[in-house]
């Protein structure tokens, strides 16, 4: 592949043009493409619409296990065999006291996680009132997972400051019913279009490497293009033992490098925030995918906890990047030169398991 073909793959970005099925298929799976001159045009675009900064994001898992869905990759789901920490909705004194962790500890975005097929009205109100409580008491983001919402929960939630929502399309619409039977792609858009429709900013992503062809992630791209999502999650499927879908299929750390690439020439604005995965798939190239991507989650997703942030802080520095958060870069890594590991354990409440653990013996 000629240089032609990266710069027109970032020009056509830069200037807004959607890029065709078939230039994103290549992307993903042509071995002439070469990944390093494919990070660069990739790189080219972020940097036009992110600069150097990378938004870190901590996710608060408030409510974990028994939920009635059947996700096929979700710890949490009926069908799972997972042995997590089942707990309702933490306390109000809980939250709000990981709500001011959080800040302190720099993040720019709150994120609330819930399992569960969606709120009910009384449990709407409770996430309203909580919402409103944070928005009042830190400059932070809020952005809720709930699950399913129609325009009324949707309505209440905006109308008590929710910043966005997170509801992810997962996978294409003619994959969906082989990962989940409980409920449907369509349930999942109509929640995210709710959202919009109610002046919430959306956060829908992905999980690549559940069997899906590299066609069904170019319909995803095309479909969160189309709603103009303004945040997207890439998540790569870890394996669980336990859940009904363990094994990951295709996912070399080049492959998840192409994807991010596809996701950021798709999707030029969007903040594309490399998810549950980063540590385990993407291995020695981790730090290669701050090119693509320009946000990531700090110390580890539902049930999984990930690297140390100092870890990653310092990763996000040794590549010349720039943090976003109210603390700054500089205290940040003032604190990670003193070997002081930030008290971050939020995610890590319900962790059953390190990235380490999920790796297979050699
Ligand atoms: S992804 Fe959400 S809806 Fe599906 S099983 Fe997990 S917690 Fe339930």
């Amino acid at each position: 592949m000629d240089s032609a073909f990266y710069d027109s793959l970032a020009s056509s970005a830069l200037q807004g043009e959607e890029l065709s099925d078939a230039v994103c298929e290549q992307v993903l799976v042509d071995p002439e493409v070469d990944v390093l001159s494919l990070l660069n045009a990739a790189y080219a675009v972020r940097k036009a619409h992110w600069g150097n900064q990378v938004t870190v994001h901590i996710l608060n898992n408030a409510a974990n296990g028994n939920c009635p869905e059947d996700c096929s990759y979700c710890t949490q789901a009926k069908t799972s065999d997972v042995d997590i920490e089942d707990y309702p909705m933490k306390s109000r004194e809980e939250v709000l006291d990981e709500a001011k962790l959080a800040y302190e500890n720099g993040a720019f975005r709150y994120c609330m996680v819930f399992s569960g097929r969606g709120p009910s009205k009384t449990r709407t109100a409770e996430l309203a009132s909580l919402v409103s409580e944070i928005k009042a008491t830190y400059p932070l983001e809020v952005c809720v997972s709930a699950g399913l919402l129609d325009d009324d929960k949707a309505a209440v939630l905006a109308d008590a400051g929710l910043d966005r929502l997170n509801h992810n399309l997962n996978t294409s619409e003619e994959h969906y019913a082989e990962i989940c039977t409980t409920h449907t792609y369509e349930d999942r858009l109509n929640t995210l279009r709710a959202a919009k429709r109610n002046g919430i900013e959306m956060c829908s992503g992905l999980i690549a490497g559940m069997g899906e062809p590299a066609s069904d992630l170019v319909e995803i791209a095309k479909t969160l293009r189309e709603l103009e999502a303004e945040s997207i999650p890439v998540n790569f499927l870890l394996p669980f033992e336990g859940n009904e879908l363990v094994t990951p299929q295709g996912l070399s750390p080049q492959y998840c490098l192409r994807v991010l690439s596809m996701f950021r020439l798709t999707n030029p604005t969007a903040e594309i925030r490399i998810a549950a995965g980063r540590e385990f798939h993407l291995r020695s190239m981790e730090v290669m995918a701050l090119y693509p991507a320009n946000s990531l989650f700090l110390d580890g997703y539902l049930n999984a906890k990930g690297a140390s942030s100092n870890r990653t802080y310092q990763m996000i520095q040794d590549a010349g990047f720039e943090i976003t958060s109210d603390f700054g870069t500089e205290q940040l890594l003032a604190s990670a030169e003193r070997g002081t590991e930030h008290p971050v354990e939020i995610a890590g409440k319900s962790a059953v398991k390190t990235i380490d653990d999920l790796r297979p013996a050699r």
